[in-house]
């Protein structure tokens, strides 16, 4: 979707609400597909006393594999949008101008790009996921295994002494 923002830029006190969402089920992240459902753009853009305004949030849903323990996790992530819509940039303020030098703005195009620099680093079913045993691969978050550490490194065995103490 392209949106013409002219009306925008020459009517004081103007304002264009946005409710869009988008399919971005082709990114892909570690060899899968987490962007099942439709990415969500919501809030509006308003000229204040000449001032253009983007103020929105970004809502996508990230479904994967717990990077952890691999059970599939589907989490909600919120990007905000704060930014101003210029035809020129003035100055060096470019993280926050959103340069739109024909008064169009490409919402497809600035979606993409928000959502692949947005992809959590991390994804993990819970916090504290204990993860999966090295050796045996139980998933810990069912309960412990029957492993024994016996072979543990002997740093680590002096330092879980240190802790259990
Ligand atoms: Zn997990
Ligand atoms: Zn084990």
């Amino acid at each position: 979707m392209i949106i013409d923002l002219k009306h925008i830029f020459v009517n004081e006190n103007s304002s264009y609400p946005l409710d869009y969402s988008l399919d971005l089920s082709h990114i892909s992240h570690s060899g899968a597909f987490p962007l099942k459902k439709p990415v969500v753009l919501k809030g509006a853009i308003s000229n204040t006393s000449s001032l253009i305004r983007f103020e929105a949030e970004i809502i996508f849903e990230f479904d994967a594999l717990c990077d952890r323990c691999g059970n599939p996790t589907v989490k909600t992530y919120k990007v905000p949008v704060s930014k101003s819509l210029a035809t020129s940039i003035e100055g060096d303020d470019s993280d926050t101008i959103l340069l739109v030098p024909d008064m169009k703005l490409d919402v497809d195009d600035f979606l993409y790009t928000e959502v692949v620099v947005n992809l959590p680093l991390k994804h993990l079913c819970s916090e504290d996921c204990k993860g999966i045993c090295f050796k045996c691969g139980k998933n810990l978050n069912e309960g412990k295994c029957d492993c024994k550490d016996d072979d543990i490194d002997p740093r680590l065995a002096a330092l879980r002494d240190l802790l259990n103490n």
